[in-house]
């Protein structure tokens, strides 16, 4: 299927691995230029070329912490006009409903509410003056259900959540349409850095933490990049017009509901 963005220009938030990396290639493959960033400007540099030489699109690499005003201005500075967003950050740590404070909850919600929202903010008067905009957001399986040692996670995610619901009501009628994917368990560095807290705390293997992780899922595997990339570039594309303000999850059955 021809997802008709051919030509396009993306901006996909923490993108140097991980499922905004699968994000970034699945909308190179569909011929879009990307502007993409991370932290680490080594393994961004090697992702950027790694693209340019599979997709032969345009690929730009700003170096920057997205989740700070300074590294907002500098990643937004560089993008120019932006047809398709695809917000990211790394997630908040682990911990118990007691260990928290205001600080904490200040930081979360800077890096995974007001982060997205403040890329939305700068991006669509232009996608609205245009006539055309996609914006993902990358959130989590927790807004549908807690994961409850990740109350800061729960708390910012579904904050976003909240946001989302009303803005893309407002900005769809412009062409522009909004929506979340809730990422279950997928094979990542964040798999393997929780698998590892798995394996320390109880005493076994790697192999047996994920092991027994993924009996927990009805589809026995942990997700991939590559087609939870597949899934944001069709709601990037120009099919995914009528679909606003969903929340996708990809959790190979995870979330135990009924809708
Ligand atoms: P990952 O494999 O750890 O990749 C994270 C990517 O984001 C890296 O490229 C990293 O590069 C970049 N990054 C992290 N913090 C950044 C920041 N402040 N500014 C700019 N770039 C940043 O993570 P992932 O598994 O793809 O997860 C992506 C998001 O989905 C996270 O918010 C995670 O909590 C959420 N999620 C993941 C899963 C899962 O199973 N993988 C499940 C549910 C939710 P640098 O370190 O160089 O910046």
């Amino acid at each position: 299927m021809d997802l008709g963005i051919r030509g396009r220009r993306a901006l996909v938030c923490a993108s140097s691995k991980g499922l905004g990396r699968g994000c970034a290639e699945a909308l190179a493959a569909e011929g879009v230029d990307l502007v993409l960033n991370a932290r680490g400007a080594e393994a961004l540099e090697a992702t950027a070329q790694a693209i340019r030489n599979a997709y032969g699109v345009n690929v730009t690499a700003i170096a920057a912490d997205i989740t700070t005003e300074e590294g907002r201005a500098k990643v937004l500075d560089a993008a120019g006009e932006i047809d398709i967003l695809v917000t990211n950050a790394g997630g908040p740590p682990p911990g118990l409903w007691s260990d928290w404070g205001r600080e904490d909850f200040i930081k979360a919600l800077d890096a995974n509410m007001l982060t997205p929202i403040a890329l939305m903010s700068a991006l669509m008067p232009k996608m609205i003056e245009r006539r055309w905009g996609r914006v993902v957001n990358i959130t989590s399986q927790s807004v549908k259900a807690p994961i409850p040692a990740l109350g800061l996670s729960n708390a910012a995610r579904t904050g976003l959540t909240g946001y989302v619901a009303g803005t893309a009501r407002q900005v769809a009628q412009y062409g522009v349409i909004v929506n979340n994917m809730l990422p279950g368990i997928h094979a990542t560095d964040r798999a393997i850095s929780l698998d590892g807290a798995v394996s320390k705390n109880e005493g076994i293997s790697m192999d047996e933490a994920k092991k027994r992780r993924e009996a927990t899922i009805p589809a026995r595997r942990y997700g991939t990049a590559e087609e939870f990339g597949r899934m944001c570039a069709f709601l990037c594309s120009e099919h995914a017009g009528f679909i606003v303000a969903q929340n996708i999850l990809l959790d190979g059955g995870g979330t135990n509901a009924t809708i």
